[in-house]
């Protein structure tokens, strides 16, 4: 389960990422608006949490655009207690929930607990290819119904190609956003990962194909 968190205030930060690995969520961490608003272009993450004031783009122009493109992700936003036309303006835009700051570590915790179940039953957790089936919310995969006994890091790693599929995704690539997930792997790590998830997943209509010098394709049946 991915989380973006984009909070500009180290303090309010480092808890939030404390609570949230805690839950085994995994957090990605940006203090920057546009940053964050070319890191949501780029990533899919099953939650957002977004602070209003922000250096270089403000929260609700982040969330603007992300409504824009049509990314119906979950968007917990962080206001200051007084500012009640931050609130407005935030769910405006199509965030899904607000907190005020300061905030109650538990009602923190109940608020995204229910807006991931509201994302979950809007099914964007379970990826499909083929007879290859990913819940990403719950981390297990099935091959034609089966389940499949995957490490953490091949599931992460299964992951990243199942979002991509179709697409080549290069080493350089799966080895950054392992870095992302908080999983640091290097291009040989990624390699033996690659090898171990293809024989895994061998018996069903998903391959792995490699493409010397360029990286990966998952390809659909
Ligand atoms: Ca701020």
């Amino acid at each position: 389960m991915r989380v973006l968190l984009v909070e500009d205030d180290p303090i309010v930060a480092d808890s939030l990422i404390r609570i949230l690995r805690r839950s085994n969520y995994v957090v990605t961490h940006e203090a920057n608006g546009r940053r964050a608003d070319h890191l949501l272009t780029v990533q899919q993450y099953e939650l957002v949490i977004l602070d209003m004031g922000l250096p270089d783009m403000d929260g609700a122009e982040i969330l603007r655009r992300l409504r824009h493109r049509d990314v119906k992700v979950p968007v917990l936003i962080l206001t200051a207690r007084d500012k009640v036309e931050d609130r407005v303006q935030g769910l405006d835009f199509g965030a899904d929930d607000y907190l005020a700051k300061p905030f109650d570590l538990l009602e923190l915790e109940a608020r995204i607990r229910a807006l991931l179940r509201r994302g979950q039953s809007a099914s964007s957790a379970t990826l499909q290819i083929g007879e290859l089936c990913l819940d990403t919310v719950g981390h297990r995969a099935t091959l034609n119904g089966e389940p499949l006994e995957l490490s953490a890091r091949e599931l992460s790693v299964l992951e990243i190609l199942m979002l991509r599929a179709g697409r080549v995704v290069s080493k350089e690539l799966l080895s950054d956003q392992m870095s992302d997930l908080g999983e640091e792997m290097s291009i040989n790590a990624i390699e033996v990962y690659v090898h171990r998830l293809r024989k895994k997943i061998e018996a069903g209509n998903v391959s792995i194909r490699t493409l010397r010098g360029l990286g990966y394709l998952m390809e659909k049946p």
